[in-house]
């Protein structure tokens, strides 16, 4: 407990201190922390000599590129809100995110660059654009590159520190956006509190696992991390602020996610951690040449985000040889509020674990009335992590965030020792002639048939039943299963009410959205 920081710059001062180690690995290209944080300093006095002030937008577009930390740090050090927008939204999305937000600046790889540029004029008050990386072709925006010098290695900017800002633990750092699953995205206003506590939530993690497993508490040693997430999802960006600043660890990102890639990666960089969704997960252990390639330096492999097999942690354990994670979060959480790993996990399965100390859950009547041990309802939170609210959205905040607490919109159950099980989103459930029906529980039972490799319950629309489940299903390559064989198997396992009327087959993974999401709704046209 060494470093419990207030901000998000003093954090990124202790970073410095990690000197010569790499934070970042992309391609050929290596940036070494004290590199980094001459970056960091540099754009941060140059952004406060462009005009931003404490509390102004500043919108950031980019891939994972390890400009992304330089230009999220250089925002939050001198006051300003950060807005990372997903990467692969379209122009308009992206111009709605701009808009909302109020956004004054923005930060833009080339893609995000040309994608807005049709609708940058339109945007009141977006006065500065600054191009990341890239071919500048417009003498309306600045080059990140003239400005700070350019990537790998920044080695030539002046030691200097960072411009000096009242920074306090309620400063606003971040507007994320929500992942837009259940309908437009809400924008989570984050603070450098909120952000922090990430760290204190990880160190948690990280001993309670050696100490439930009677084990001495390792040294800390620095590790690498193969990021595949997006950076501009609260899951990948506490996941930088937690384990790698604070520790000195080093972040391999990739271009784009791609198994085998990811195997290379992991081999010529020795990644002790990989982490993300579930489906990252799954496509590596399906993937045929994963045997051609050393992944023996793999301890962790890690998710949350998205609901997953209770399947995947066992295979994760036999495959990989390494310890499966998972956690549960969420953007208006500044993710993590529970997470186990190991052995617990191993023993649990079907849990996102318990809560981390400093949070506390509740499970609730469709009334706000709390429930017994044990049943099932929605889940609330509470805690440090818990933002303050969303982003013009007053509506949505009296809804959703009640004395402190936030209404997760997620149905769960807490056992006796406290570890939270999610059983489905209260919008994805399917109530079938006054049945409940969680897609959850469904899905997990056609998992485990031996050919599926990937399966959705959604609702099919009936005139007396309300609704019925349809299961769109994905096979496994090479195996075979017919419609009534997958219906008999749910039989088997669950009650006749839950058992798909109709099946659907799909050639590949189910499609998902940026945070590993299945995309329900577009599945849902699939039956009308
Ligand atoms: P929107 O709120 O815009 O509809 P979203 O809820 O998908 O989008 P996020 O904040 O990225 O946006 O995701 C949070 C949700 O992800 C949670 O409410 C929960 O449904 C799901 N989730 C997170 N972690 C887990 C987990 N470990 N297991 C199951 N589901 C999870
Ligand atoms: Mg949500």
């Amino acid at each position: 407990w060494k470093h419990l920081h207030q901000n998000l710059a003093d954090l990124a001062v202790h970073a410095s201190g990690h000197g010569d180690a790499l934070l970042h690995i992309y391609a050929d290209e290596r940036l070494s922390y004290e590199n980094w944080f001459r970056a960091v300093a540099a754009l941060a006095h140059e952004l406060r000599d462009m005009g931003a002030r404490p509390g102004d937008r500043v919108a950031l577009a980019m891939r994972n590129l390890p400009e992304w930390s330089v230009c999220f740090f250089a925002t939050v050090a001198i006051g300003a809100i950060s807005v990372p927008v997903n990467a692969w939204w379209t122009g308009e999305e992206l111009a709605f995110a701009l808009k909302n937000s109020g956004s004054s600046f923005l930060i833009a790889d080339d893609d995000r660059w040309q994608r807005t540029a049709p609708h940058r004029k339109s945007i009141p008050g977006l006065t500065q654009v600054i191009l990341a990386r890239g071919e500048r072709t417009d003498g309306t925006v600045r080059a990140l590159e003239d400005m700070i010098g350019g990537p790998p290695d920044y080695a030539n900017l002046p030691e200097r520190g960072l411009p000096d800002m009242a920074l306090t633990p309620e400063t606003r750092a971040a507007i994320m956006y929500t992942s837009g699953t259940t309908g437009k995205p809400k924008g989570a206003i984050i603070s450098h509190r909120n952000l922090v506590t990430n760290i204190l939530s990880s160190k948690w993690a990280t001993a309670r696992a050696f100490i439930r497993a009677g084990q001495p508490l390792p040294e800390p040693a620095p590790k690498v991390l193969l990021t595949v997430i997006p950076m501009f999802h609260a899951t990948a960006l506490s996941a930088m602020l937690m384990g790698v600043l604070d520790a000195g660890h080093s972040m391999v990102f990739m271009h784009k996610w791609d198994p085998v890639e990811a195997f290379k990666l992991i081999e010529r960089e020795k990644v002790n951690a990989a982490g993300g969704v579930p489906t990252i997960a799954w496509q590596m252990l399906e993937h045929p040449d994963r045997e051609k390639y050393d992944l023996s330096s793999l301890e962790s492999v890690s998710y949350g985000g998205a609901p997953s097999a209770p399947e995947l942690v066992r295979r994760i354990h036999e495959v990989f040889g390494s310890s499966p994670g998972n956690g549960w979060g969420m953007t208006e959480t500044t993710a993590t509020v529970t997470s186990h790993s190991g052995e617990d996990y191993l023993h649990r399965p079907e849990s996102a674990g318990p809560p981390v100390p400093v949070a506390d859950l509740r499970i609730t009547d469709p009334d706000g009335n709390d429930l017994p041990v044990g049943t099932v309802g929605e889940l609330w939170a509470k805690g440090p992590q818990v933002v303050e609210g969303y982003w013009e959205r007053p509506e949505a905040n009296r809804e959703t965030f009640i004395d402190g607490w936030v209404r997760t919109g997620d149905l769960a159950r807490v056992d006796e020792e406290g570890f939270l099980f999610i059983v489905d989103r209260a919008k994805d459930m399917l109530i079938r002639g006054g049945e409940n029906i969680y897609s959850s529980e469904v899905e997990n039972v056609l998992y485990d048939h031996p050919a599926v490799m990937d399966a959705a319950i959604v609702g099919i629309p009936h005139k007396t039943l309300g609704e019925e489940p349809g299961a769109v299903v994905a096979l496994t390559k090479g195996k075979t299963a017919g419609e009534d064989e997958l219906k008999a198997h749910v039989r088997a396992h669950l009650a006749a009410f839950k058992v798909p009327v109709r099946i659907i087959f799909h050639d590949e993974m189910l499609p998902r959205n940026a945070n590993g999401k299945i995309l329900k709704n577009d599945l849902k046209a699939l039956f009308s």
